[in-house]
């Protein structure tokens, strides 16, 4: 495939500092070497693709993802879902029960396909497979390496499957962790399911095993039954009782964020985690919003809900009645910084950075530059799948395919693979 080519006649922006009219990038051996107009850099001898005036942005992170959903549209709960947790039980823990080698493994690489049409480059997932625990981060990042996106993989530990499961699911975070961590791709975290699946002494064990510097992504006051859960054991919300255990190292994710006490909030401001919301998962199980007026900084995560980030700005910004400040730095500076944290040699659209690059499929028709362009995203791209997604220079997705993969085989398998995991949910 090619390696050094020049992407060009496009309107190329990183989302918040630049936008350049006619622009072009010359990308070499993986890694952005020139951003500039399309008539200078058009006269090297080098491969050119013309973009025909599309709109560039940066390859886009989902800091909030669970691939293990990936294969389960269609299915049905077993019992009722009249509130968060009978949601849970009635549905997603039953479907993680059911997943083995197989499916983990073509839900992953279903839902990396899935992602990478739409743009984005890097993804965070948090899983859950209680009767496949040991080695299924392996087998995801055997799809994230196969896709060719970047990740940060963790298991979900819980205490659903009593005490005695919980060495093993801490392991598997801790080994995978240790195995990665010169790894240029992916990365493993400590997985936590949520403070209402961990007792106390559960937490003890974790931060007495845990290496101190690991951080933790988490499930933080989603439902208002994880604060109870919390006050119930002594403590003023699920953000104060994660800091008392000493389990929020810097880096550490915080999902959802919804139901928390003024202490939370001071903890928050005080040590700023990062936080993800998740606005169509939030709508979807009917759980609240997080409240923007108290929580400065944070990004978008899909929580399963779907692989497409500026689909879920669109579903944030018609929840908030189209009032969200600073909308671009949500979904371009502040994960473009966070991704810098776990992969220093990527960026947002910059010189010297790994070229992660998603060519919306949008030709603005009217004039676009940094003050109109959340519009632009809004209106004109849609949320609906790029032209072309690029990581690391390599062209992952191009004229509706996926270019690193036989698309049309994977999804037979993919096919067969969800008709067993619907089966054994159902048994
Ligand atoms: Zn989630």
């Amino acid at each position: 495939m090619t390696e050094n080519y020049i992407i060009g006649n496009g309107i190329i922006s990183d989302g918040f500092s630049f936008l350049i009219q006619n622009g072009a990038i010359e990308i070499e051996n993986g890694i952005i070497k020139q951003i500039g107009k399309t008539d200078e850099l058009k006269s090297k001898n080098m491969e050119f693709f013309d973009l025909q005036g599309r709109l560039v942005l940066p390859g886009l992170l989902n800091p909030h993802h669970h691939l293990y959903s990936a294969m389960a549209t269609g299915i049905s709960p077993i019992g009722e879902t009249d509130n968060f947790t009978q949601i849970l039980e009635n549905l997603w823990w039953r479907l993680d029960k059911s997943l083995d080698e197989e499916s983990i493994y073509y839900s992953a690489l279903y839902g990396l396909i899935k992602s990478v049409k739409y743009g984005v480059t890097t993804i965070f997932d948090h899983h859950a497979s209680m009767n496949y625990i040991s080695g299924s981060l392996r087998l995801i990042e055997k799809a994230f390496k196969e896709i060719g996106v970047k990740g940060l993989l963790c298991y979900e530990i819980s205490d659903r499957m009593g005490e005695k499961a919980i060495p093993q699911q801490l392991d598997e975070n801790i080994a995978f962790w240790k195995d990665h961590i010169d790894d240029k791709n992916v990365h493993g975290l400590l997985g936590l399911h949520a403070n209402f699946t961990l007792s106390n002494n559960t937490l003890s064990l974790i931060k007495n095993k845990m290496p101190p510097e690991l951080p933790i992504h988490i499930h933080c006051g989603e439902d208002k039954a994880d604060m109870q859960y919390c006050i119930d054991n002594g403590y003023e919300g699920p953000v104060h009782r994660l800091h008392e255990y000493g389990l929020l190292p810097p880096n550490s994710l915080l999902a959802h964020c919804i139901h928390l006490s003024p202490e939370d909030y001071d903890i928050i401001r005080e040590i700023q985690p990062i936080i993800i919301s998740n606005p169509e998962s939030n709508a979807n199980n009917n759980v609240g919003e997080m409240d923007l007026s108290k929580i400065e900084k944070y990004c978008l995560g899909t929580d399963g809900m779907t692989g497409n980030i500026l689909g879920t700005m669109r579903s944030h910004f018609l929840r908030q009645n189209g009032e969200i400040s600073q909308p671009l730095d949500i979904l371009f500076q502040y994960p473009g910084n966070i991704l810098k944290r776990f992969f220093p040699d990527s960026g947002m659209l910059e010189i010297g950075k790994t070229a992660d690059l998603a060519v919306t499929d949008y030709i603005p028709v009217t004039g676009i530059n940094l003050d109109n362009l959340f519009y632009h995203l809004i209106f004109g791209v849609e949320g609906q799948r790029m032209y072309m997604t690029i990581s690391a220079g390599k062209i992952l997705y191009k004229d509706g395919k996926i270019q690193t993969i036989d698309e049309q085989d994977i999804i037979a398998k993919v096919k067969k693979a969800a008709q067993r995991l619907h089966k054994k949910y159902y048994e």
